[in-house]
């Protein structure tokens, strides 16, 4: 594996990738689980080049955000992307992504609109357009046929789906499934922050989760109903703040008045100062 620090060098060898046949794109921020690397994994199975990127993007954090604290693993990352087979990792330093800094915002960036603002992107405001800003820089850098995504951060899907749509960007984004511990919590970087406290309280979420799968199997898809009960179940457990509990539509992340198949069931909750976020799709 390569570890690639510049832009022109990531577009010189992506460009020589590229005439030897397919390339995949794996964007993370590092500190890597089995989440991240089995999205290399998809990617691997699908084509001739694989790619992956660390950046940790400070235009997605805001203000009082973990931007500083972030977990940064690379040379543990490293062996695990060259196990999985990633032939190129770049892995850039904010001043070569970001050289024009301006009062801490490049000059150009990237606006989703209206859809940025729900969901995560109420609680944490700017925060997608950091995203689809950065998504764009990589996106051109590296011009892969496909780029991978976890469904964990189901709204960042959303986002980046609706950008692909309006700015035709060449490529198929694939979403892949989220990946859990064995006690039911979806792996993220943030879960290193937990005490052993703070990780129990955090099971609340996947079961509240759990729960309201299982009402909606039973036939109760009215979303009042099920908010209800789910805002219930969770106020009972001390330790947890609910950030949003939302019955929305995968694409457009807009409320929908019943939990109907392909129906995005999402919930972001903080458990001390770490916020996290879970999801399913009705099926
Ligand atoms: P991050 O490093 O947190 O920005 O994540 C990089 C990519 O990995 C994103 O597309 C995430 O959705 C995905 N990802 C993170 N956690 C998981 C998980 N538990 N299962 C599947 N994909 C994940």
């Amino acid at each position: 594996m390569r570890i690639i620090r510049t832009i022109e060098e990531m577009q010189r060898e992506c460009r020589s990738a590229r005439r030897a046949g397919s390339l995949g794109l794996v964007p993370t921020m590092g500190a890597l689980h089995a989440g991240h690397l089995s999205l290399v994994r998809r990617a691997r199975g699908e084509n001739d080049t694989v790619v992956a990127s660390i950046f940790v993007n400070p235009l997605q954090f805001g203000a009082n955000e973990d931007l500083e604290k972030y977990p940064r693993t690379l040379e543990d990352d490293c062996e695990q992307l060259e196990r999985g087979g990633v032939e190129l990792l770049f892995a850039p330093a904010p001043e070569e992504m970001y050289p024009r800094m301006n009062a801490l915002k490049p000059q150009t960036m990237v606006d989703p609109g209206a859809i940025a603002t729900r969901l995560d992107g109420a609680s944490r405001p700017g925060h997608f357009i950091g995203v689809a800003t950065v998504v764009t820089k990589l996106f051109h850098i590296v011009q892969p046929d496909r780029a991978y995504f976890g469904q964990k951060d189901a709204a960042q899907l959303a986002v980046l789906r609706q950008m692909v749509r309006d700015l035709d960007f060449d490529l198929e984004l694939v979403a892949c499934p989220i990946v859990r511990d064995s006690d039911g919590l979806a792996l993220s970087s943030r879960n290193r922050y937990l005490s052993e406290t703070q990780r129990r309280t955090a099971l609340a979420i996947p079961k509240v989760l759990r729960s309201l799968r299982t009402r909606i199997e039973l036939g109760d898809r009215r979303s009042p109903d099920l908010l209800r009960a789910g805002e219930s179940e969770l106020g009972q457990k001390s330790g947890l703040a609910l950030d949003y509990l939302a019955i929305v539509d995968p694409d457009t992340l807009l409320p929908v008045p019943e939990a109907l198949p392909g129906a995005l069931v999402a919930i972001a909750a903080k458990v001390g100062e770490t916020r996290l976020i879970d999801n399913f799709i009705v099926e």
